[in-house]
């Protein structure tokens, strides 16, 4: 009588195994046949309110129920014609990494295993390839949301010292003052107020027409705070805003930062890999001055979810704001306790998967070079759509094209009604999936082109349908 939860017949899992890998490669290599997204039918909600599992289901079962209720209707983000929000597509490349990863269930939390190594080697080549110094260490997290959450403690404890983990905010006078511009994500908000700072603390300043953080405007709010006792303490810079795209002149705000004394911090969710393409490069000159970059893989990256990574300029202060060492994990210097580094004192997480293997495999198997064209080409289809937009008299451009993101709506005498209804039929009609958000206020159709399958005829076709369901939307207003 044994426990074990292996299969009794490994032959029988090994070809249900095989079968869900070609399921899944024909899946992949047949997206353009199939729509973006699709209405979810009741009966497929209703199915998922069984009663916890007490006894087994066969492995072919449950597999058949993943095709038939799951596969169908997910979110379309590999799909070719998903321009909607800021997602990645994955490869195939990841996601066999994925498997491979969950079969050694690995955990990088710490200790001397060679997965480690890895996720070491991958924050190697981001310090080179953001030009940080040789001091500079990171490690993989769920997305930017918690990589900029960690950039606020980073630069919290900087400010206070390492003893203020121990007093905490309680016992301290100062008030802890940020600086963003309005295009920040709702994330760096979050952050500050998980940080204990409070959003009060978050001064959103003046940016110009291209969206783009005034550091003048900034300055000003940072003297301003001094004048009245307040301690700034922390700058973020937007390389790519979520919503238009704006690439903040980090440049300036290293600057500012370094004459303020306080913490930089770039939130570049997906932006800051624009460093291995070419066009987007010079923009982004001054994230190398950062103290510390939030970035996701899983974005322009295209490594599949999850995978935020955080890069901080002297592993030092990650050490200062994070290692403690109680007897359970104590260190050996031979043995499996051993190792240099472990992640779970540089960062907020005890266990911790093997994100780095599925990005090891996706740079490798890709190449910087073809990753930083293909980040390049999806800018180039940005700007021939936002001609494309500003060409057709029916149709207008809501904020310039800077990187991959294009906002714009169809012109009628209610376009803060029409346009969302535009969104929503083209999600449904399900060849081409943008997404709606507000530019200064108004409803707008926003195309954010982050994935690698999207070509030339998607935006042709996203267009060509926002005209077709626009006419019927104003169309149908005159009937009533
Ligand atoms: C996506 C995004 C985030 C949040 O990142 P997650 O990986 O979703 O947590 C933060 N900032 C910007 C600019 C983003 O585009």
């Amino acid at each position: 009588m044994t426990t074990s939860l292996d299969p009794d017949d490994w032959d029988a899992v090994r070809a249900e195994g095989h079968r869900m890998l070609d399921d899944m490669l024909d899946h992949l290599q047949g997206l353009r046949g199939q729509p973006v997204w699709r209405p979810i039918p009741q009966a497929v909600r209703d199915s998922f309110h069984e009663p916890p599992p007490a006894g087994p289901t066969p492995l072919g079962d449950i597999h058949r129920d993943f095709l038939t209720r799951i596969l169908p209707y997910g979110s379309g983000n590999l799909h070719p014609g998903f321009m909607g929000w800021v997602q990645g597509a994955g490869t195939p490349y990841g996601m066999l990494a994925e498997m491979l990863a969950a079969g050694l269930n690995a955990n990088l939390g710490g200790r001397d295993h060679v997965p480690i190594a890895v996720e070491r080697e991958v924050a190697g080549w981001m310090r080179d390839l953001m030009g940080f110094p040789g001091t500079a260490g990171g490690q993989f997290v769920t997305g930017a949301s918690m990589a900029n959450f960690i950039g606020v403690i980073l630069a919290r404890t900087r400010a206070l010292g390492a003893a203020s983990r121990r007093s905490g905010l309680q016992a301290r006078p100062e008030r802890l003052t940020a600086y963003a511009s309005p295009g920040a994500h709702a994330c760096v908000a979050r952050a500050m107020e998980m940080a204990g700072l409070g959003t009060d603390h978050l001064r959103l300043v003046d940016v110009d027409e291209d969206h783009r953080v005034d550091p003048r405007a900034m300055a000003e709010a940072i003297s301003r705070d001094r004048a009245r006792g307040l301690t700034p303490f922390l700058i973020v810079g937007n390389a790519g805003t979520v919503d238009v795209g704006a690439v903040d002149p980090l440049d300036a705000l290293a600057e500012l930062a370094a004459a303020e004394g306080c913490w930089f911090h770039v939130d570049g969710a997906y932006g800051a890999l624009g460093v291995v393409a070419p066009t987007v490069a010079p923009m982004l000159r001054g994230i190398e001055r950062a103290d510390s970059v939030a970035f996701d893989f899983h974005k322009w990256g295209q490594v599949p979810y999850d995978a935020g990574f955080i890069l901080v300029r002297d592993e030092a202060e990650s050490y200062a704001a994070f290692s403690q060492v109680p007897a359970y994990l104590s260190r050996e210097s031979r043995g499996l306790a051993a190792g240099a580094w472990w992640p779970c004192d540089t960062g907020p997480d005890l266990s911790r998967g093997f994100r780095a293997l599925k990005t090891w495999f996706t740079l490798r198997a890709v190449g910087a070079n073809a990753l930083g064209e293909m980040i390049d080409r999806s800018c180039a289809l940005a700007r021939e759509l936002g001609d494309m937009v500003a060409a057709e008299p029916e149709l207008e451009l809501l904020a310039p094209v800077q990187l991959n993101i294009v906002c714009f709506r169809y012109r009628c005498a209610e376009p803060d009604r029409v346009n969302p209804h535009i969104v929503a039929d083209l999600q449904e009609a399900g060849l081409v999936a943008p997404s709606l958000t507000r530019v200064n206020g108004h409803a707008a159709i926003r195309a954010a082109l982050f994935n690698h399958r999207t070509e030339r005829s998607d935006i042709e076709t996203l267009v060509a349908q926002v005209l077709e369901f626009g006419r019927q939307a104003v169309q149908a207003e005159a009937a009533e």
